[in-house]
């Protein structure tokens, strides 16, 4: 105590001299405050990492649920199963929330042969929501379409399209500058390809997710090729090792013939889907809300463990953690498993239409949707006026490593519908793993996920959530529809939120 004081006041002394007590006296305070949250994040941290549920929650969602389309009864499944483990969590008000998926769609079987110049099968598998070949398949040449050069392609080479398979390749083009492959905008107007490619009468088209080439030793990788977006035309993953053969002997002058069998179903009208939520009761200001989730649904060529069942499993691990530690928040934090994610984040922009009376009540939403990898840092998604108050927390999270604060732009997650609200969607930024070959592949399994870095990312998301909604002040109120509408077109965000259709602002 007496050393204490004796250090203030010399210095007091010091600063008092240079004038500066004003400054002084601000951190003071503010450490005292800190110290006091800290405590609280110091009961969270130990609930979190001493006895944690984590990777026991993705164990059954892995193997007692599996795989979980949006709209499919196994996804009814996995809404069943989450609202059970929030209850036995121990969290309040859970309760599924119903929206419409505007189409439902189930996969059925894809299958494909070289027939010349030589014969083999090769490895292909469905993208999600798009059609089928003739019942029993069909023989068809194959020609090349150069998704560099897709202006020109559409313009001057679709007439040779009618009755052919289509292999998407990416070659430079002269004199055009160089775009990342499989980028956003390849994606946004990949939409428009595919509807001529059917119009034509394609038979049916070989390319990822915008033309990307599928990842990983032979793999393939599937998913939805727009938002909300059904296309009524066959389109396959090809794993990469059997399309650049076709692409090799393409380039060689040969004729390439393949045989294809893909048999979808497609519902004519919608279908049900809920998201699941609980929460963690506000002390002070129970009507503000930060949200904290991840996407339960999943894509079906394995378990969806990686995509996104980390997510889920963390957020659950949070609300484990937090719950434990007997710590109450000043502010409500919502636990939200989100279902759509992968048709277009259909089931976060459904929340924020549900919740639209109440969205400026809320502080932003907190989602882990990138894997396996350990968490690394917070990306605000352009809200990079937090970045400097999110410090102090990086700061207390520096056992778990350097925290990096960015504000990127990423509109594939369910942090999307939380930007376009002028909120802060937080996505919990990850270190590298093999989370591009797992996600949306056969190889997403239990087994690319490590239980000690699953369990540390739980109890970082619950930390990250209780220090938002502890605050002493406010942490994020909504910009302005103004203010975000000028933040995204200084990003260059304007036109591909527009090719999604999720552009949400005038066009003035
Ligand atoms: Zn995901």
């Amino acid at each position: 105590m007496i050393r204490r004081r004796i250090f203030l006041s010399a210095t007091s002394a010091l600063i008092l001299a240079r004038g500066f007590l004003m400054t002084v006296a601000t951190p003071v305070k503010g450490a005292a405050a800190d110290n006091a949250l800290d405590a609280r994040l110091r009961a969270i941290a130990g609930a979190g990492m001493v006895g944690s549920h984590t990777f026991d929650y993705l164990t059954q969602l892995s193997d007692e649920v599996g795989a979980r389309v949006t709209g499919s009864p196994e996804a009814a499944h996995a809404v069943e199963w989450g609202l059970a483990t929030m209850r036995a969590i121990g969290l309040e008000n859970v309760h599924a929330e119903h929206w419409q998926l505007w189409r439902g769609w189930t996969r059925g079987s894809a299958e494909a042969w070289l027939i010349a110049p030589t014969r083999r099968k090769l490895l292909v598998d469905s993208m999600g929501w798009v059609g089928s070949t003739s019942a029993g398949g069909v023989d068809a040449d194959v020609v090349e379409v150069n998704i560099a050069d897709m202006a020109n392609e559409m313009a001057h080479n679709s007439g040779n399209w009618a009755g052919k398979i289509l292999v998407v390749v990416r070659k430079p083009v002269a004199n055009q500058r160089p775009a990342a492959a499989g980028g956003a905008s390849d994606f946004a107007s990949f939409g428009k390809f595919l509807e001529k490619a059917f119009q034509i009468h394609a038979v049916a088209v070989i390319g990822g997710q915008g033309g990307a080439k599928a990842a990983g030793i032979k793999l393939t990788h599937t998913g939805i090729l727009g938002f909300e977006t059904y296309f009524d035309i066959p389109v396959v993953s090809m794993a990469a090792e059997d399309q650049n053969q076709v692409e090799r002997m393409l380039d060689a002058g040969k004729l390439v013939k393949l045989h294809i069998n893909v048999q979808n179903t497609v519902t004519a009208g919608p279908v049900d889907s809920a998201n699941v939520v609980g929460e963690i009761r506000g002390t002070e200001h129970p009507e503000q809300i930060v949200v904290v989730g991840g996407h339960l649904d999943s894509w079906d060529l394995a378990q969806g463990s990686t995509d996104d069942g980390c997510g889920v499993a963390t957020t659950l691990g949070a609300a484990e953690a937090i719950v434990r530690s007997g710590m109450k928040p000043k502010r409500t934090i919502r636990f939200v498993l989100f279902t759509g994610e992968e048709q277009g984040l259909l089931g976060s922009f459904a929340y924020a239409k549900q919740h639209q009376s109440e969205m400026a009540n809320h502080l932003g939403d907190v989602i882990l949707d990138s894997g396996q990898g350990a968490v690394v840092g917070f990306d605000l998604n352009g809200r990079d006026d937090l970045a400097e108050a999110m410090k102090p927390l990086a700061n207390s999270l520096a056992a778990f490593g350097a925290m990096k604060i960015t504000s990127a732009l990423e509109f594939g997650t369910d942090t999307g519908a939380f930007t376009l609200a002028g909120l802060p969607g937080i996505d919990l930024s990850q270190a590298p793993s093999d989370y591009n070959i797992s996600h949306h592949s056969p190889a997403d399994t239990l087994d690319r996920v490590d239980p000690a870095i699953l369990t540390r990312n739980a109890t970082i998301q619950a930390l990250v959530s209780f220090w938002i909604a502890d605050q002493p002040e406010r942490f994020a109120s909504p910009w302005s529809a103004q203010k975000t509408e000028k933040m995204l077109k200084d990003n260059h965000m304007e036109e591909e939120l527009k090719e999604f259709g999720i552009w949400p602002f005038g066009s003035h």
